[in-house]
């Protein structure tokens, strides 16, 4: 059994203030997220005032142990339709999908390359609201070819795959929960709208759990021949869709 957390949005912008108790609730139990890094953010959701030391912080996450991940451009929402997506996704919001595969290619490199200047090296690619395209894995592909992989955190499995030539690490779940079945669960976080019961429930988890908990990197590594999804893959993700669906749809 692998845990994996992972807190998206990380960026100057960001609460400071929430990131810090959440880093020192890692800390405690020695446990090394996904952390999903705007290269520049533009969403207007993020309304604190730039961090001038929030570089240097993210080396030292990285300098931890902590997996980068590249999480978006902008991480600037437009409205799509829900369909169309290369993970089934209810959502209406996107900043990648419906963009030809040359512009997306680009917005990853110039994503890369601004995380590259700031220092840090990511290994892992999702893009907001879970929503990206069929060109947006292209993209991905190809520059794995170039040397600059990354594998996706994101779709519905119990164990990562590959598909199109990219890996995929599967997120099912947002809060962490005991899950009775063998398999490699992320559980995302969204530290910026956590609120103090968020932090006791995440710490009374980790109090149990913590020794299930792996990094993105070294869980990827343990599953160095990644199988194709197949077909039995593709069932299981579209019964966990819909089981989603008739959740209520989650932007
Ligand atoms: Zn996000």
């Amino acid at each position: 059994m692998d845990y994996c957390l992972r807190l998206d949005d990380a960026c100057p912008q960001m609460n400071a203030e929430k990131w810090k108790k959440m880093e020192s609730i890692l800390d405690e139990y020695k446990i090394k997220p996904i952390v999903g890094v705007i290269p520049e953010n533009r969403d207007p959701d993020f309304v604190s005032v730039a961090d001038e030391n929030f570089w240097g912080k993210a080396c030292e996450w990285q300098k931890k142990g902590w997996t980068i991940a590249l999480h978006g451009l902008h991480h600037e929402l437009y409205f799509h339709e829900s369909r169309g997506y290369y993970q089934l996704s209810h959502s209406r919001k996107t900043e990648w999908a419906g963009r030809s595969s040359t512009e997306q290619y680009e917005m990853l490199k110039q994503g890369y390359r601004i995380l590259k200047e700031h220092g840090l090296t990511p290994t892992c690619f999702f893009a907001p609201c879970h929503t990206y395209d069929k060109a947006t894995v292209k993209a991905i592909a190809l520059m794995k070819t170039e040397g600059d992989s990354m594998y996706i955190s994101d779709g519905y499995a119990l164990h990562p795959y590959q598909r199109d030539g990219v890996y995929f690490l599967p997120t099912l779940f947002d809060t962490p929960h005991k899950l009775p079945m063998q398999g490699a669960y992320t559980f995302v976080y969204h530290p910026n709208n956590m609120q103090e019961q968020d932090f006791a429930y995440l710490e009374d988890f980790l109090k149990k759990y913590a020794s299930l908990f792996r990094s993105a990197d070294e869980i990827m590594e343990k599953y160095d021949s990644v199988k194709n999804q197949g077909i039995l893959g593709k069932i299981i993700e579209l019964v966990i869709y819909f089981l989603r669906g008739i959740k209520g749809s989650k932007e």
